[in-house]
């Protein structure tokens, strides 16, 4: 049977790096067994779920590359969720239930206080079709709970190792609301079921609800497939990242922190994992890296600071062709290959290429402050054309005329040549500054 996996996001929010990394371990997980990945908007929630949110979702996935097989919408799958409900309902695994949600927390409150767990007493199972008639005749209308069979649920985990629930310890879940929507517990294993998902692999929060789907595949005739939890990652001090922890967002590493996707992908690809993080700069070096048996159960932790330091790291051997889009986003049209490799090695993000274009292409106030050695210098200036090599020819003569080196050397023709102490290698820089603004800059002149 060939592989197939899904990432589930709900379009309730923007997609953070939580949720994306739970993307990318799917989306590798599948490239590597050859199957198929699936995309699926759990939108059963029409208060919460906005188009926009769904097409961030897209938009995010594309920038990093996570290319999708198939799709699926929840919401347009409400016919097939009613003809589930509907056979639970004949079978008796869905059953009746007219709590409002004040009983519900008072029945939960008097187990707590009684040092019980808070399972769900099943009273509903106990209404005849009188009290059901009589309920439903003071404009009560029922929710539907799936009746868990107590019995062990057990699977072998892909992170988690063996893992073992007792039913009886489970409350049934409301699978069907008041107003007759089906909840995600339900119309997620029908999709899975469905759509042949061989492998769930999600956050550790679900682990739960795994041994209640467990049975609820069961009851639906569906294929139990394997799972795997990862654990969620936290923050630096191990708190939860929420969703809504909006610099955290997909969308705003790429708008306003300027992440290049392979870094973030390089990154959440070995997070948690017992390999070294090291940049990468193809999801086909990740895929071949990858293994579900690396994924460790300890909690791994984001740190935006790790993160632009490998975005550095991506960036100082991204060739030209990879940034090229980039920069022209930026205004840089006329940037090429040659001004790129002298600036990379000094950006931890692209934007930061407007400022070493400034100095190379735009009028620069330089700091002149030794004159008559500048002079000499650029009388010493070669004529043009210029290439690497120049810089080394060029100073070896300044070198010879004046006795300078070292820093006495070096200093003074950078901070004329670039108004700035620190930068990219000159070696790199002078061919695209030019003679003629060489020359002025050495003679303290703005150009
Ligand atoms: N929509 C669910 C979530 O975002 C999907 C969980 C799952 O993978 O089953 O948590």
């Amino acid at each position: 049977m060939s592989v197939a996996v899904r990432f589930a996001p709900s379009p309730t929010g923007l997609l953070h790096v939580g949720n994306v990394r739970l993307a990318l371990v799917n989306w590798l997980f599948a490239r590597k067994a050859g199957g198929n990945f699936l995309l699926r908007l759990d939108d059963t929630d029409e208060e919460r779920s906005k188009p926009e949110y769904a097409e961030g979702i897209e938009r995010d996935l594309t920038w990093l590359g996570l290319t999708w097989d198939r799709f699926a919408r929840e919401s347009d799958r409400y016919g097939r969720y009613d003809e589930v409900a509907a056979a639970l309902k004949a079978s008796g695994r869905l059953y009746p239930c007219y709590e409002t949600p004040e009983e519900l927390n008072l029945k939960r409150a008097s187990l707590v206080s009684q040092g019980r767990p808070p399972i769900y007493d099943r009273a509903a199972l106990r209404l005849g079709d009188a009290d059901r008639a009589r309920l439903e005749s003071e404009g009560r209308k029922p929710h539907w709970r799936f009746k868990l069979e107590h019995t062990p649920v057990e699977w072998t985990d892909l992170v988690r190792g063996p893992v073992h629930f007792e039913g009886s310890a489970l409350s049934d879940p409301v699978l069907i609301r008041e107003d007759g929507r089906p909840l995600y517990t339900l119309t997620s294993v029908v999709d899975d079921a469905d759509l042949a998902i061989t492998h769930v692999i999600r956050g550790e929060d679900h682990v739960a609800n795994t041994a209640v789907q467990i049975q609820i595949f069961e009851a639906v005739g569906g294929t139990v497939p394997v799972f795997a939890h990862l654990p969620l990652l936290t923050d630096a001090t191990g708190q939860g990242l929420s969703k809504r922890l909006g610099s955290l967002s997909v969308a705003s590493l790429r708008e306003e922190e300027g992440i290049e996707p392979m870094a973030l992908a390089s990154l959440l690809a070995k997070l948690g994992t017992s390999d070294a993080i090291e940049p990468r700069l193809t999801l086909d070096e990740l895929v071949a890296e990858f293994d579900i048996a690396k994924v460790s159960r300890a909690t791994p932790k984001f740190d935006p600071e790790e993160l632009l330091r490998l975005n550095a790291r991506i960036l100082h051997l991204l060739p030209f062709e990879r940034v090229a889009g980039e920069l022209a986003a930026l205004g840089l049209d006329d940037a090429d290959a040659a001004f790129w490799e002298a600036v990379r090695p000094n950006l931890s993000r692209v934007a930061e290429a407007r400022d070493w274009w400034a100095v190379t292409h735009a009028p620069v106030a330089p700091a002149a402050d030794d004159p008559a050695f500048l002079a000499e210098a650029a009388a010493l200036l070669p004529e043009e054309p210029w290439d690497l090599s120049t810089w080394g020819t060029w100073t070896g003569a300044v070198k010879a005329k004046t006795g300078r080196k070292g820093k006495d050397l070096f200093l003074p023709l950078r901070r004329a040549l670039t108004g700035r102490d620190h930068g990219p290698e000159l070696k790199n820089l002078l061919p695209l500054i030019g003679r003629t603004r060489a020359q002025k800059r050495l003679a303290g002149e703005t150009a």
